[in-house]
Parts: C-alpha cells; structure tokens; sequence
C-alpha cells in the first residue's frame, strides 16, 4: 500500500523540474495526481493527468480547481510548485522582471491556496505543500524578486497554518526550502557558480530533483501528520 494511496493531489508546476519527479513520486505512492502547467505534458503513468493551469490567471486557477472538484470530489494534498527566476542586479531589474517573479512564485501561490486551503477546512482535511528556497532565507544576489516570493511564500504559509486549522480541522500547511537542484532553472547558472554552491554544502554537491520531490511526498502523506506551519530544508547542509 502507497504513503498517498487514494488520495487525491495537485501539483503547479508538475510537468518538469521538481514538479515532475514530485507527481511521478506521488503516483507511485498511489495517488491520482493533476499536474499543472502551461505547457502540456504526456505522463506515462495513468495516475497522472496533465491540467493546463497558469497559476497567475485566477481563472485558469478556478477552472483547475473545478475540474478536479467534479472529477473526485476531494482534493487531499496540494503541491504549490510552479516558480520562475528573472535576475538582474537591482539596478538594471526592472518593474516587470520583478512583478513577473512575485506574480507568478507570490500571487500564484496565493491564487491556488485561496482555493484549495478552504475546500480542505470545509471537508476533512488535507496536505499542503508549498516550495520556498535557500535563497528565501539567505538571500541572494541578483535575485531580490525572487528571494522576497520565497520569504513571502513561507511567511504565508506559517500564517495559512494557522488560519485553516482554527476550527480544528487537520489541514497541514508546510514549505520545502531546497538548496540548488538540477532542473532546467539551474540552465543558466555558469558552472563556476554551481561549483562554489555544490562547497557550500555539506555533502559536496547539488540536489537531485527526485530528493526534493521524496521529502515533499512525506510531508504530504500521513507520516508527518503532527507537523504543521514548518519549513523543512532539503539542502545537503547548505550555509551561504
Ligand atoms: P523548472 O523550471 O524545472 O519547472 C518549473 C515548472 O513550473 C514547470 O512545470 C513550468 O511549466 C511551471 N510554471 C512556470 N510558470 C508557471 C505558471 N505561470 N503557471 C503554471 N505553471 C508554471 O523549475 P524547478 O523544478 O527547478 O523549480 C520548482 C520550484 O522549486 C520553484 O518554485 C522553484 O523556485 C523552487 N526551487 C528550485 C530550486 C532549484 O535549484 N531548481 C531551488 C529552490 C527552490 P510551464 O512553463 O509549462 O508553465
């Protein structure tokens, strides 16, 4: 029997990267998985399904949350994943290149949980997952739009653990903060750089997307069923 057997999960951002290996994980925990994008996806495992979604358009973000409502009746865990960079040093970030980072990592975020955090309180319960970063916590440069979605992602989420279980219903509310993971975001990070990042962990090397994905697959299923309103680094010990 899966840790997610039955259940029923969204995951933004579920069709590369992080995303991907987290709705491939979730269906082999038994899961029926809707993983979203604005690119489709042909997945080969039958639980899961690909949805369009671009979590920054609230209505595609409806649409996403209707279809899964109709189709299950249920939602039990939420992966809010889907994130993008756009770097520059501040002085040459311009207003789009930051509102598009909070809009998409911030907003986006907050468009789906809007959703699914109340349906969960009002039936029973439920996982959310939401994926902050490092560099949320340390900060970094050329990328203030990105560290502020990530601080801002898990100061929304301590504060939706708190908000969706006053009634005393179990929803669960926790971030995931990686360290540097191979996906296509680290594509344009010079391998100089990566180099310096994979010194400043402890085990001498970047994550893999799968190592991500397998602590997320935990705090979505019942075996972290006391902990709420944390952030779990996955980072191999990274200090900056
Ligand atoms: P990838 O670039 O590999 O994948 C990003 C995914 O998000 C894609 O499926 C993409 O699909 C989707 N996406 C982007 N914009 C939108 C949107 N507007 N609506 C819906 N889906 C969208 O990223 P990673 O796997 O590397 O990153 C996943 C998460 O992990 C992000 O939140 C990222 O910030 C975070 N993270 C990553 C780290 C890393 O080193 N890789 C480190 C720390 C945190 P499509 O373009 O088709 O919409």
């Amino acid at each position: 029997m899966g840790l997610l057997e039955g259940k029923v999960a969204i995951v933004t951002g579920g069709t590369e990267g992080i995303g991907y290996e987290t709705s491939v994980r979730f269906a082999e925990e038994g899961a029926i998985v809707y993983a979203c994008a604005r690119h489709e996806k042909i997945f080969d495992n039958p639980l899961i399904n690909y949805h369009y979604c671009d979590v920054t358009d609230e209505r595609s973000v409806k649409e996403l949350y209707e279809d899964v409502i109709k189709g299950h009746g249920k939602i039990d865990c939420l992966v809010a994943n889907a994130g993008i960079t756009c770097d520059a040093l501040t002085v040459k970030m311009t207003n789009d290149m930051f509102e598009s980072v909070i809009n998409t990592n911030l907003k986006g975020v907050f468009n789906i949980v809007k959703m699914v955090g109340p349906f969960m309180e009002e039936n029973g319960g439920g996982s959310i997952v939401t994926i902050g970063s490092v560099v949320g916590e340390y900060g970094n440069i050329g990328q203030v739009n990105y560290a502020a979605s990530k601080a801002g992602i898990t100061a929304m989420s301590k504060s939706w653990a708190k908000e969706f279980s006053r009634k005393g219903v179990p929803v669960r509310v926790n971030t995931i903060a990686p360290g540097y993971t191979m996906t296509k975001m680290m594509n344009s990070v010079p391998q100089k750089l990566l180099d310096k990042f994979s010194q400043q962990t402890m085990l001498k090397r970047l994550g893999k997307p799968k190592e991500i994905a397998n602590a997320i697959v935990f705090l979505a299923s019942d075996l972290s069923s006391y902990i709420t309103g944390t952030v779990l680094s996955v980072d191999g010990g990274m200090r900056l």
